[in-house]
């Protein structure tokens, strides 16, 4: 099918095979009224799936009552000063202050400049294959000299440790700022940290004072079987970085950390941070409102189950690896070429994936919570189908 895209910026070759015109509960709809199995939730965004009705009544209800209103800070506004205190409600102690931005890629911005402010030191450790976001910070700090190419000078002081590597440790100093990890690395494949290795991170940047900031992007809001990845870690971060599911399908980012750190931003100069729309009294109510429905309800607690499910159904010969925390899944296969067969199959068949930035080869299996069982069986069918299709064609 052709689209008409002429004046839409496009960002590579390939050719957008669905144009989405509706979308409700786990499906997506095109213009001609075909459904397909939302099986990527807008890659980590829609937990409760599309057009959740509690979500939808909040977002009514806001718009009836103000748009924006002032720049974050400026101005206490109440949607904003609630979806703060409850979200602190959900976290320890520790984290009990709350930066509103508009998306991940801000929320790492602001959490590379309060690490900066607050230790006054200047080194930045992040992780080989690690994605935190477009900006010049984020990009700064991706752990792929492929999509850095023709940006450069990057912002310096940046260096890469390896997952799980207790020797890259070493390169932790009192020089370094923070050290950002995603607990689970999305883009790489869906590569979880070990739960040795993260307490030894932790134990290390205590050590040298500095601060661990945990990208929680893709992992946060129930998406590993816990509401945030960290609990299963039993490590607690000096910043929290959450974004996409945050807001309910609402763009809104946020970065959590203690009063103490983020003050830092209030003096030498004030104003450590400026962002006009961060927080928005729109999305801030969406956002209230997914937490608020994923914290009440037993959501959360099916994930693991869910996931599990997926990996027991998922069998063929075609599959090398199927790996991943909750609904937080990658299916490896032997090549790029054969992956991307398969994902052509399945949107034939009637079910949006995706591979990963970082790894090709790789399926991605991130759909939303509120899946149910059937659904669940109905796409995993989807699925071998489009791999049995696949090597047909081979
Ligand atoms: N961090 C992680 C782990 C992400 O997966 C992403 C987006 N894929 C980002 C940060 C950036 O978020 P955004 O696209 O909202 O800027």
């Amino acid at each position: 099918m052709h689209i008409e895209k002429e004046h839409l910026a496009q960002l590579g070759e390939h050719q957008p095979t669905i144009e989405i015109a509706d979308a409700d509960n786990i499906y997506l709809y095109n213009s001609k009224g075909e459904k397909f199995i939302d099986f990527i939730a807008g890659i980590a965004v829609n937990n409760l799936g599309h057009k959740h009705p509690s979500i939808i009544s909040a977002l009514k209800k806001q718009i009836d009552k103000n748009l924006h209103a002032m720049v974050f800070g400026e101005a206490i506004q109440k949607s904003q000063n609630d979806l703060a205190s409850i979200l602190c409600r959900h976290l320890p102690n520790e984290l009990n202050n709350v930066y509103l931005v508009n998306s991940g890629s801000e929320a790492i911005e602001g959490t590379l400049k309060l690490a900066r402010r607050y230790t006054g030191r200047k080194q930045i450790l992040s992780f080989h294959n690690a994605y935190h976001g477009s900006t010049y910070g984020a990009l700064s700090i991706m752990g792929s000299r492929k999509y850095q190419k023709g940006f450069e000078p990057l912002l310096p002081e940046v260096d890469l440790l390896k997952i799980n590597d207790f020797e890259d440790l070493k390169m932790i100093s009192n020089k370094t700022a923070c050290v950002i990890i995603e607990p689970i690395q999305g883009e790489a494949g869906v590569i979880p940290a070990e739960m040795n290795y993260m307490k030894m991170l932790s134990k290390v940047c205590k050590e040298h004072g500095v601060l661990l900031a945990f990208d929680e992007v893709q992992t946060g809001m129930g998406r590993t079987g816990s509401l945030f990845s960290f609990e299963q870690y039993d490590v607690v971060p000096d910043i929290l970085v959450l974004a996409k599911a945050l807001g309910g399908g609402m763009p809104i980012g946020a970065f959590v950390s203690s009063k103490t750190i983020m003050d830092s931003f209030q003096t030498n100069p004030p104003l450590g941070h400026i962002t006009t729309f961060g927080g928005h009294p729109v999305c801030c109510s969406a956002a209230i409102a997914c937490l608020n429905e994923l914290t009440s309800s037993d959501i959360v607690s099916t994930v693991s189950e869910k996931g599990e499910l997926i990996k027991k159904l998922l069998i063929h010969p075609s599959i090398k690896e199927i790996r991943g925390v909750g609904l937080m899944l990658a299916i490896e296969f032997s090549s790029t070429e054969f992956t991307q067969k398969v994902i052509d199959n399945c949107l034939k068949n009637g079910l949006l994936t995706d591979w990963f930035l970082f790894a090709e080869n790789c399926l991605r299996i991130c759909p939303p919570l509120i899946i149910t069982h059937q659904q669940i069986k109905d796409a995993c069918n989807i699925i071998l189908l489009s791999i049995d299709q696949a090597k047909e064609t081979k």
